[in-house]
């Protein structure tokens, strides 16, 4: 009992020590813009307004060079489309409404731990842990709770109203890049 109880008291003082390095299971600040541009898209083109990068960067509040980056990636994801001349901007894709939140939250985020147990000062624990076991499968049971929820569900009511609430930015004939 009593190394049982010294056994916990050191696992404690080494998750302590990693504190530092503690990412939770927050997300990103580029998953959360990530997120936004596709509900501001989806909402603007229903009512048929032209997006584009710059105007989406003041729409949330963004630098334009971290949503422009945020595009190419969602792009390539096939998540929302491009069309270049006059005319063009930004469009999400079917495949947009439909994603999954926690879906793109796993390739966003990618496969990183909750604490950082190796790296430049690793916890000698982290060879074979039950701790850093148990928060894989907490960052995972995160994700799975927000796998059911697609995009088109997070901009319903009241959620769109806000959005339509974001004018001048947000506006029809709004920007240009
Ligand atoms: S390996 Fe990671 S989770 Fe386990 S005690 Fe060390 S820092 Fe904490």
């Amino acid at each position: 009992m009593i190394r049982a109880d010294r056994d916990r008291r050191d696992i404690m003082r080494n998750c302590d020590s990693q504190y530092g390095r503690m990412r939770s299971v927050n997300i990103s600040r580029h998953s959360d813009l990530a997120l936004r541009t596709l509900m501001l898209l989806a909402v603007g083109e229903d009512r048929g307004d032209r997006m584009t990068a710059a105007i989406i960067a003041t729409s949330v509040n963004a630098s334009a060079s971290h949503v422009a980056k945020i595009v190419s990636r969602l792009v390539e994801l096939d998540l929302i489309a491009s069309r270049r001349g006059r005319g063009g901007g930004l469009a999400i894709t079917d495949a947009g409404r439909a994603a999954s939140v926690g879906a793109l939250l796993r390739e966003l985020e990618g496969p990183g731990e909750v604490i950082e147990c190796e790296g430049d000062q690793p916890c000698p624990l982290a060879r074979n842990c039950r701790l850093r076991h148990a928060f894989v499968e907490a960052r995972e049971a995160f994700f799975a709770t927000l796998d059911p929820l697609t995009v088109a569900d997070v901009v319903r009511s009241p959620t769109r109203q806000v959005i339509l609430s974001l004018d001048p930015a947000f506006s029809p004939t709004g920007g240009s890049e």
